[in-house]
């Protein structure tokens, strides 16, 4: 599949004009169409809700959009609950998924009403000791432990991820919990993230149902929901084939019927927590090629660095990238592209083929929509970029601007030293 930008040459040249580069910049129209196809596939289930992992892309302009489709916050941090309640997202519109949580979070996230999704067992008397009586409604995160595949082929190591109760710690924290007064459960599971198969999420969710008819079987637990939380993945390379969310709904859809339904659950609603499948492909970061180097290997340098994406430095992950207004020209370079941070792996692709490449030259990295900006960091002591919006009727609009030097000086702010620098 060949991988187009939501953006042309022409496009960029005149948002550089107000905008310098770089800047990540979303795709309005795209993100709307998506969160639309969700929906519909899931709307076989009345109670389906996205709760859209804030942490992906943690800004409010882009969550306005979401919310626009009935879709909620999934937080995990103290910041990620004051920028829901800050837009108004409170109560049951937001899913508090943490691990290793600290007291003061708990107790805000009861405090907007959210609904709490333990991680661990201990947490159970952690909550109880936090807030004096636990919530009507919790849910519990799962974790199977081993390897988890998918006809035979190894998608993720649950048994080593810190993540999740045991099957038996469920059965006992459900216990536990029904005799401390709540009332309604839900059961939550992250098993493999960045999954391009329309198989993890149904496998997921047969895992899950089972579960909950055993679990409700043996406890006589309320259980509410089923969280298949996040993992659903894009195709980052242009050879992989993207999910079909048509295709994922209706495979959760036949293990719905199969176990839930005819086990007299079928009013259970299923919960999403994606991140990644809402935003990645709906954002590009731009940069602009400033300086070109001959040694061992070439290299295009640019004005952007893993500041602004840090995947391919911290996964080594591949971000196609589309040099504008190349389009059409032959991939016959070898370049690494790389940002200018004092670290080698500040690289946004190595001995990647491109069209030949001249200093000036905008580079389009795709799939940035979704853990690229919220990533970021300020190493070296470097700023993170702006944040665009394309809008559906193509004018742009600033959603966050760039850091200034400021902003970075801020923590000093009680020290003499702050004056020095002479804002
Ligand atoms: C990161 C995360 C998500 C979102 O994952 P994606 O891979 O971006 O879909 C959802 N839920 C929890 C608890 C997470 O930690």
């Amino acid at each position: 599949m060949m991988k187009k930008p939501f953006v042309t040459k022409e496009k960029i040249e005149e948002i550089v004009k107000t905008y310098p580069t770089p800047f990540h910049i979303y795709d309005e129209k795209g993100i709307r169409e998506n969160v639309k196809n969700l929906k519909e596939a899931f709307s076989w289930n009345e109670g389906f809700r996205e709760y859209f992992a804030i942490k992906a892309t943690p800004n409010p302009f882009l969550m306005e959009i979401l919310r626009e489709y009935g879709c909620g916050c999934d937080c995990s941090s103290y910041t990620e609950l004051m920028m829901s309640e800050a837009m108004g997202i409170t109560g049951s519109d937001i899913m508090f998924s943490s691990n290793d949580t600290p007291a003061e979070e708990f107790a805000y996230a009861a405090k907007l009403g959210a609904t709490i999704n333990l991680d661990d067992f201990t947490h159970i008397a952690f909550l109880e000791k936090v807030l004096g009586t636990l919530p009507e409604t919790l849910s519990c995160r799962f974790n199977p432990g081993g390897l988890f595949s998918i006809s035979n082929n190894i998608m993720d190591n649950p048994g080593d991820a810190k993540y999740g109760f045991t099957k038996e710690q469920l059965f006992e924290g459900f216990k536990i919990l029904k005799e401390k007064g709540v009332k309604n459960f839900g059961i939550h599971s992250f098993l493999a993230s960045n999954t391009v198969t329309n198989e993890y999420y149904p496998t997921l969710a047969k895992i899950l149902f089972e579960l909950a008819v055993e679990l409700k079987n043996e406890t006589g637990a309320n259980i509410t929901f089923i969280n298949l939380s996040g993992g659903i993945g894009i195709p980052y390379r242009p050879d992989q084939e993207a999910n079909d969310i048509k295709a994922i709904g209706e495979g959760v859809k036949n293990a719905f019927e199969e176990v839930l339904v005819s086990n007299g659950m079928g009013n259970v609603a299923i919960y999403t927590e994606l991140g990644r499948y809402m935003m990645g492909p709906y954002g590009h970061l731009i940069t602009k090629v400033q300086h070109e180097k001959h040694t061992y290997k070439e290299y295009v340098g640019c004005d952007s660095s893993a500041v602004d994406l840090m995947r391919p430095a911290m996964y080594g992950a591949y971000h196609h990238i589309t040099v504008l207004g190349k389009e059409d020209q032959p991939l016959d370079f070898k370049y690494d592209v790389t940002g200018s941070l004092c670290e080698n792996n500040d690289k946004f692709a190595v001995d990647r083929m491109l069209p030949k490449i001249e200093i000036g030259d905008y580079l389009a990295i795709h799939d940035t929509g979704a853990h690229g900006y919220a990533m970021g960091y300020n190493y070296n002591g470097k700023l993170k970029s702006a944040e665009l919006l394309l809008k559906e009727d193509g004018t742009v609009q600033m959603i966050r601007r760039a850091e200034t030097p400021k902003d970075y000086f801020q923590t000093f702010d009680q020290f003499e030293i702050f004056q020095k620098f002479n804002f």
